[in-house]
């Protein structure tokens, strides 16, 4: 069931998007070779917590981070690791969400480690803008095909694979809620957008093929091709006024593309 959230609710939620978005951004300024994802996850858990939330990762389902550490073929939900160093040329998802009042923020970036190809960099610029293509389509009246519709046209107009298996979702007091928000559709099916709905959209797009196999751990998921794969996510509130990024701290909604970088 979709549950709808007042105006009320939608200010409430801001300040787990905010802090969410924060976090993030404190992600990415630690990106650099040679850097452990689980020393990322440390300084992100301490920064959250500094802030008065709690990591909503950490323990959903068993997941032991508190965020998701997801380098080059692997698509998302992947587990920080004292093992797992990053590489010049890398690209990393990271996803962070923070728990601030009973509202549960999600959003994630995928970050540049040094100097990756001008391939694997054009995966990520397209992924972005798939994101930002799909949000201008949450408004009222609008459905969720045409969310699915405006990934899927442009990643595929580049070559590139959509994931079909993990999608966006529904998102509030639990941090899935309904709908599934799918980076693939038709124009003008599905569940119709409403005022009052937040959802989590978060193209997860391919440079190969877009098959896919989680890992023994039981969370990590990467491509069957071992090439690799972009992601980023913010949450919105669907207004009557159209599209609303609630992930969003006083620099914005968006990050820098390059890890490491100075804000
Ligand atoms: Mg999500």
């Amino acid at each position: 069931m979709i549950q709808i959230k007042t105006p009320h609710d939608i200010e409430e939620y801001r300040a787990a998007g905010s802090l969410s978005k924060a976090a993030l951004r404190l992600a990415g300024t630690l990106v650099k070779p040679g850097v452990s994802t689980l020393e990322i996850d440390r300084a992100v858990e301490g920064f959250i917590r500094l802030h008065g939330g709690t990591p909503a990762f950490k323990g959903y389902g068993g997941f032991p981070g508190s965020i998701c550490a997801s380098p080059n073929e692997s698509i998302v939900h992947g587990i920080p690791s004292n093992t797992m160093f990053l590489n010049d040329g890398d690209i990393i998802s990271i996803d962070t969400g923070a728990t601030v009042n009973g509202w549960v923020g999600d959003n994630a970036w995928t970050f540049y480690v040094g100097n990756p190809s001008e391939e694997v960099k054009a995966l990520c610029e397209v992924t972005r803008d798939c994101l930002k293509a799909a949000i201008e389509q949450a408004k009222p009246g609008n459905r969720l095909g045409d969310i699915g519709f405006a990934v899927q046209s442009l990643a595929e107009s580049h070559g590139y694979g959509v994931v079909r298996e993990y999608v966006g979702h529904g998102v509030g007091r639990s941090m899935h809620e309904d709908p599934n928000v799918p980076n693939y559709g038709k124009k003008g099916r599905g569940v119709k957008l409403q005022a009052g709905m937040i959802i989590a959209i978060e193209p997860m797009i391919t440079l190969g093929l877009p098959s896919n196999h989680v890992l023994p751990n039981g969370w990590t998921v990467n491509t069957d091709d071992g090439l690799p794969a972009a992601h980023y996510e913010n949450t919105i509130a669907i207004t009557e006024d159209g599209p609303v990024i609630l992930t969003a701290d006083e620099e914005g909604p968006w990050c820098p593309m390059q890890g490491g970088a100075k804000e």
